[in-house]
Order: C-alpha cells, then sequence, then structure tokens
C-alpha cells in the first residue's frame, strides 16, 4: 500500500490562501485528527466534496481556521482518497499546517509525486502528466491551447483510437493463424492491408503536428548576430518586451551571451544575443570568450537572425558576419535594420543565402516590427494549417519517436503482407508497433522515463 503523502500545492510566498493537499489509504482519517469542524461533528461524518469550515490544531493548539474538502478513491486527482486543507496563506502558517499533517504521520511528497500517483492509478496517460508539466510553466497562450484540457483529450484520443484499431487487427490475424480453417476474422489480407494503410495515415498525420507542437512548447533555439552597433541588443529588448540587454552606442558592449524563452506569435524563441562578431575585437579577453561563444551558438541554432544596418554600407565586418552563418545549418534570416534612415546599403551585396529578408526600424510602431518577424518565423517553422484549438498536436519528442518507430512497423507490417508472408511475419510488427503505441500514454514504458518526466514537475503537484 503507497504511503500518505503531503505537500503545499500552492506556490511559494503570501497569498489569501495555501492549499495542503493530503493523500493515500487514510488520508482522511488523518486529516480528521488534526482538523476539528467547527460544528464540533467529526470531519469523518461529512460526505466528500463537501467544503467544511473549522480548526486546524498541532501539538493540541488550534493554529488556524480553514476549510477541508475530502475526496474519495476513485474521484481526486490521484485517484486516492484525498483531502485538501485550505487555510491562510502566509509562509510560516502554511509550513505549520503541513507541519501538523506530518506530524500526524503523512511524508513530503517528492516532486511531482501526486501526478505520478495520478498515472500509476489510471487517472492520467503520460502524454496528459507531460502536457501538464509544459501547463505549468506556461509562457505563452499557444502552449496554454496546447496543453488545455481539450487539447490533452483530442491526442489521448487519437492515441487511443490507433491502439484500438492495431489491437482489432492483431485479434483478427491470431484468431486467423490459431483457426485457419473458420472464417473468424474480421478481416481479409486485403481488408488489413488497407486497415494498416489507414492507421499509417492516422500515425503520419499525428507524426507532422510534431514540428508546430515543438516550435510552440520546447521553442527554437535563435540567434541574433551582426556587427556592433547593427541593432542587436534593440531587437532582443523589443522581442522580450524589456530592456535586458544593454542599448548603447559604444562597439562592443553585449560581451556575453544572454539567453530567454521569448514568446513570438505561435512559437518561443530560445534566443540568444550574442556578442558582435569583429574582427580586431582588440585585446579584451572577456570580449573574445563572448565572441567565440557567438560562433558556437550560430553553429548549432536552429534560427539565424542576421542583422545588417541598411543606413550604412556593408562592410568587412558584415562580411564576415556572412562568412560565418554561410555554412551554419539553421535557417536565416536577414533582418535590415534602421529602415526608419536612409538606405545605403547594396542589397544586391548580400548574398542569396537567406530564407527570408525583412526591414524593420525600432522606431516605427514595435507591434508592426515583431509582427513581420514573427509572420516570417512562424512561416518557417510551423504549418499553419495545424490549430492548437482544435487539432491533436503532438509536442514532446518522446511522443514523437514512438510514433516514428509505429510507423515504420506498420510499413514494414505493409510490406510484408503485400509480399505474401506468413500472418506470423506481419503480426510481431504489428504487436511491436502497438508496443510504441502503448509507450506514448505509458502503459508500456520503462520507470526511468517516467521518473524523467515527473522529476520535472515541482514538489505539491
Ligand atoms: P548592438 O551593438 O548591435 O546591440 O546595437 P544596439 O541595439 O545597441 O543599437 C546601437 C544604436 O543604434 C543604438 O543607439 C540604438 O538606439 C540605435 N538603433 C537601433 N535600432 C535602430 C533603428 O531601427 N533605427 C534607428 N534610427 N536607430 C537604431
Amino acid at each position: 500500500m503507497q504511503n500518505i503523502i503531503a505537500a503545499i500545492s500552492t506556490p511559494p510566498g503570501k497569498g489569501g490562501v495555501a492549499i495542503i493537499r493530503v493523500s493515500g489509504e487514510g488520508a482522511h482519517e488523518l486529516t480528521s485528527r488534526i482538523f476539528r469542524p467547527a460544528s464540533g461533528r467529526s470531519l469523518l461524518d461529512y460526505p466528500t466534496r463537501h467544503a467544511v469550515y473549522g480548526y486546524i490544531l498541532h501539538r493540541g493548539e488550534r493554529i488556524d481556521d480553514g476549510i477541508v474538502t475530502l475526496f474519495e478513491r476513485g474521484a481526486s486527482y490521484t485517484g486516492e482518497p484525498v483531502a485538501e486543507i485550505s487555510c491562510h496563506g502566509g509562509m510560516l502558517i502554511s509550513r505549520t499546517v503541513l507541519e501538523a499533517v506530518l506530524a500526524a504521520g503523512a511524508t513530503l511528497a517528492g516532486a511531482g509525486e501526486f501526478t505520478r500517483r495520478a498515472f500509476i492509478n489510471g487517472r492520467l496517460t503520460l502524454t496528459e502528466a507531460e502536457a501538464i508539466g509544459l501547463l505549468l510553466e506556461a509562457k505563452s497562450e499557444e502552449q496554454i491551447r496546447l496543453t488545455a484540457a481539450p487539447a490533452r483529450d483530442r491526442l489521448k484520443k487519437e492515441i487511443e483510437e490507433i491502439r484500438a484499431s492495431l489491437t482489432a487487427l492483431l485479434g483478427s490475424i491470431y484468431a486467423r493463424i490459431d483457426y485457419p480453417d473458420e472464417d473468424l476474422g474480421d478481416f481479409s489480407d486485403e481488408e488489413t492491408v488497407s486497415e494498416l494503410t489507414r492507421v499509417r495515415a492516422d500515425v503520419s498525420r499525428l507524426i507532422s503536428t510534431y514540428r508546430t507542437g515543438r516550435a510552440i512548447a520546447e521553442g527554437i533555439s535563435a540567434v541574433i548576430c551582426g556587427k556592433p552597433n547593427v541593432g542587436k541588443s534593440t531587437l532582443y529588448n523589443l522581442i522580450s518586451g524589456e530592456d535586458a540587454a544593454i542599448v548603447t552606442d559604444i562597439p562592443g558592449t553585449t560581451r556575453d551571451v544572454l539567453e530567454r524563452s521569448l514568446p513570438l506569435g505561435r512559437v518561443m524563441l530560445r534566443l540568444s544575443d550574442t556578442a558582435g562578431i569583429r574582427e580586431g575585437a582588440g585585446d579584451d579577453p572577456v570580449e573574445k570568450i563572448g565572441i567565440e561563444k557567438s560562433r558556437e551558438k550560430i553553429s548549432s541554432a536552429e534560427l539565424i537572425l542576421a542583422l545588417f544596418d541598411l543606413s550604412r554600407p556593408l562592410d568587412s565586418d558584415d562580411r564576415d558576419i556572412i562568412e560565418e552563418i554561410r555554412g551554419a545549418g539553421g535557417a536565416k534570416i536577414c533582418i535590415l535594420t534602421k529602415a526608419d534612415r536612409d538606405s545605403v546599403l547594396d542589397l544586391t551585396e548580400l548574398p542569396d543565402i537567406f530564407d527570408a529578408t525583412l526591414k524593420i526600424s525600432a522606431k516605427e510602431e514595435e507591434c508592426e516590427a515583431l509582427s513581420t518577424l514573427s509572420d516570417a518565423i512562424n512561416r518557417l517553422f510551423t504549418d499553419e494549417k495545424i490549430s492548437t484549438s482544435t487539432d491533436a498536436v503532438v509536442a514532446s519528442a518522446r511522443q514523437h519517436s514512438a510514433l516514428l518507430r509505429a510507423k515504420e512497423l506498420i510499413d514494414t507490417a505493409i510490406l510484408a503482407y503485400s509480399a505474401g508472408l506468413p500472418q506470423d511475419a506481419a503480426s510481431s510488427d504489428i504487436e511491436l508497433a502497438l508496443g510504441a503505441v502503448a509507450e506514448i500514454d505509458g502503459r508500456a514504458v520503462a520507470e526511468s522515463v517516467t521518473d524523467d518526466i515527473f522529476s520535472r514537475f515541482c514538489v505539491g503537484k
């Protein structure tokens, strides 16, 4: 039997209310020992899902008044009997209430332990748990849409349908292997191939959503580069909406690489603002390290925002940047800055290595410069036909790789059928494909994988 766990489930700090969650067999009885309803009755006399007002006791003293709600097994977040104690939201008072619960016999919950129990008790699939993990960290409206309950349900339903189709196929194939003389299978060979092809298309469709899902959830590693004074920090600040980087007129001010996750349109940018790469950076060792780091970032980034100053002719510093990014693997957007000034730069001197080119001015309406950039990035990294409001969208690398495996195995099964190989050759591939799909919702997944997922949650979730 699982022990009773407890933790403060609201964020640390001062607030109106704090909630201490207690979960496990006996959680109701344990809570009734430290909580006296104001009515004088026992907490256990009240029905579940009923808000009961009363006093919280610790070492025989009333330490606070608050409200307790009990949830019965099967109707709580974890699936176990749960008590939720709402007390006053001070740091010390919520910790004292937690201490009272621990003194009554509960153990402190580890990170993500409530959600892990929900998963173990079948209240959540792993896909849903992953989405909840992301929801807690969400920084953009698209991330919220991607991970909120309706989107979680859509993905869960599609994966369940794929699983159900593969299970039905396998059942039919086994029936035909075991009783070849009887007409038991639901599917003929031809029907099996067409059903496999249909399931394969469903799997492929889900796989195709990952590019967009990943850009929204995990984000794209991006780097801003350009010679000193071209407007890198200004752009960085425009995207971040605050003055994070120092904007000055002195070349070489941005010495280190700042990196932050910032929402831009639909996607998240994991954005680095790099030191200006330029020849003769002087002997300043700090600046040299900054430049070295910028080079590394440029070669590994998925997106390079290369800035050129429209108000100045292309010079050797710009050419160095061009050479630096020419061989890099990421998508490249050419951003012509200071569009509010007279245009001097000869655009024909810029090589044809960019996926998009746009002009911006920090002086124009902020939203205009940003929306031009965000449109260009969305076009490069997302599929506009995929909507987080209506589609099932895959956003985790783990789910994506399991789907790819499932698709390959279904392909092999189709080939085996088409080549007229014996039934059991195809059935073992379908069985493995089913295993890959079962990994997605966590029906068959290694403990190390679930450990990794739940360790990313906070205590209290
Ligand atoms: P960095 O060295 O590349 O980071 O360049 P900064 O962002 O620090 O900008 C250098 C100077 O150019 C600052 O004085 C900015 O105010 C100015 N600047 C940046 N963008 C624009 C722009 O679009 N128009 C004009 N007129 N000035 C700009």
